[in-house]
């Protein structure tokens, strides 16, 4: 059935059409019945052109029976059909009321109000969707109170039911599932799975998510670039999602996990602000997903959020599932790219004194360099902060010898990545920007040559003692 809170039109074209059009309505109470100004007097609400009343009730995502010919809902409607996920049940009447057809939103539920109106008029819904007819159900289209994970493996997965695949069903009780014709078996070829849980899905692999009203907040790494750095986590959570939250480089990293969700895109900068707008979104009852690229909580949005919830104290926010799953940061994919040079003790500072002023990030440079951490560079430079780089080079050399392996690693994962390894006395502020993340090896950080005319680095675990 349609989602209870969308409107149903039944529409007709003369007074002939009241009577059937009233009969309908025994069944559907809250159906309000169009008809024609000239034609038609005992209408609920009239309307003077056919075609415009009816595209604009089908962009209102109002569900339409038309007691008329199916050609001319078909004409009407052909230049607005493009989604069909989204389109609402259009059906077709005949005037006697002896046949009813079912002809768009077979996902919405089209086939079961067909046969509630069929059962009103003592008449058979005339069913042509195959699934429909031999399992008695649409596993694209699960009742208003669960939702479908993977809705683009639904059409193969049904497919291969027809072909003879059978299912096992895993997780939660589902009785809209476990009493249809579906040929179900504990040795089942493909699986359908009810979990509250982000799970992955595949084309033999449906997962449905019980929809309660309470939100949900993920915040998410997508690694550094390429979809192989993406965690399994991170793919299922994204694929569960309504709302996508983040800046919009990021989002786009999520290629085609972004699709068919709604996109809050923002500017980079305004990191408080984008974790309250995903907050309250939460709040109200949506699966909000908060990207970040490499880890989220390494100089990226969880720290964001959290601020937030301690800040504002927003009771409507106490009941929130929040969730953050981690990601391979730029440091780590660098490190792998050259060998192991955070192999012992490191840390990660930021050069970006837009949250913390310089003579933070001074002191905590000369104290890493004394401590003879090798050091991880995030924002090393970009197009305002020119100077910062080589201030930190300045400050390292006070410790360090100039000969100190130093690794340049920009695009990680991303088209146009580069690797190089230098040395702290070469390095200058114009071979990093903001893509790049910088390693800085300790006194023990050594190098060794490759085949080729490459180095591996690497600082041993090992102190001599
Ligand atoms: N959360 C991210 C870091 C965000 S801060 C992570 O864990 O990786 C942004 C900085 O991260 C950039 O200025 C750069 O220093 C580094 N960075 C992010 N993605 C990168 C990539 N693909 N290649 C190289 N450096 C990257």
């Amino acid at each position: 059935m349609p989602h209870p809170l969308n409107s149903i039109a039944i529409v007709i074209l003369g007074e002939t059409s009241a009577a059937i059009a009233r009969q309908i309505q025994t069944t559907l109470p809250n159906a309000t019945v169009y008809g024609l100004t000239e034609r038609t007097q005992s209408a609920d609400k009239t309307y003077a052109n056919f075609g415009d009343t009816l595209r604009e009730l089908f962009t209102q995502s109002t569900s339409i029976i038309g007691i008329c010919a199916a050609g001319i809902l078909i004409r009407t409607l052909a230049p607005l059909l493009c989604d069909k996920r989204a389109e609402p049940p259009v059906i077709a009447v005949a005037e006697d009321g002896s046949a009813v057809v079912p002809l768009l939103g077979g996902l919405t539920g089209a086939n079961d109000l067909a046969k509630a109106i069929a059962a009103a008029l003592h008449t058979q819904a005339a069913i042509t969707a195959t699934g429909q007819l031999r399992f008695n159900i649409v596993l694209e289209a699960p009742p208003s109170d669960y939702r479908l994970a993977n809705p683009e493996h639904a059409k193969s997965f049904t497919s291969d039911l027809i072909a003879g695949a059978t299912v096992r069903l895993v997780g939660e009780e589902a009785s809209w599932l476990s009493q249809s014709n579906l040929s179900i078996s504990a040795e089942g070829t493909h699986l359908i799975e009810v979990t509250e849980r982000p799970v992955m899905g595949s084309v033999t692999h449906l997962v449905y998510h019980p929809v309660t009203l309470q939100g949900r907040l993920s915040i998410i790494g997508t690694g550094p670039g390429s979809a192989q750095w993406m965690s399994p986590e991170v793919k299922g959570i994204l694929q569960t999602a309504t709302d996508l939250v983040g800046y919009k480089t990021y989002l786009d990293l999520v290629g085609d996990l972004a699709q068919g969700k709604q996109r809050h895109e923002s500017d980079n900068r305004v990191e408080i602000d984008r974790a309250r707008h995903a907050l309250a979104l939460a709040a109200a009852g949506k699966s909000v997903v908060v990207v970040s690229s490499g880890d989220p909580g390494v100089f990226a949005m969880a720290a964001a959020v959290f601020e937030v919830i301690d800040h504002d104290a927003n009771p409507a926010w106490n009941n929130l599932d929040i969730h953050v799953a981690p990601g391979i940061s730029a440091m780590q994919a660098a490190a792998a790219a050259v060998g192991a040079p955070l192999g012992h003790d490191f840390c990660a500072i930021s050069l970006s004194d837009i949250l913390k002023p310089w003579e933070i990030i001074e002191q905590r440079i000369a104290a890493a360099a004394a401590a003879d951490f090798a050091i991880a560079f995030y924002n090393p430079v970009s197009k305002q902060r020119t100077w910062q780089l080589t201030a930190a080079k300045e400050i390292l050399l006070r410790w360090r010898s100039p000969t100190t392996p130093v690794v340049l690693a920009r695009n990680m994962g991303r088209p146009g990545q580069t690797v190089q390894v230098s040395n702290l006395g070469d390095l200058t502020a114009d071979q990093a920007d903001m893509r790049t993340v910088l390693i800085v090896g300790s006194s023990q950080t050594r190098t060794v040559k490759r085949a080729n005319d490459e180095v591996w680095v690497y600082t041993p675990r090992r102190y001599e003692q």
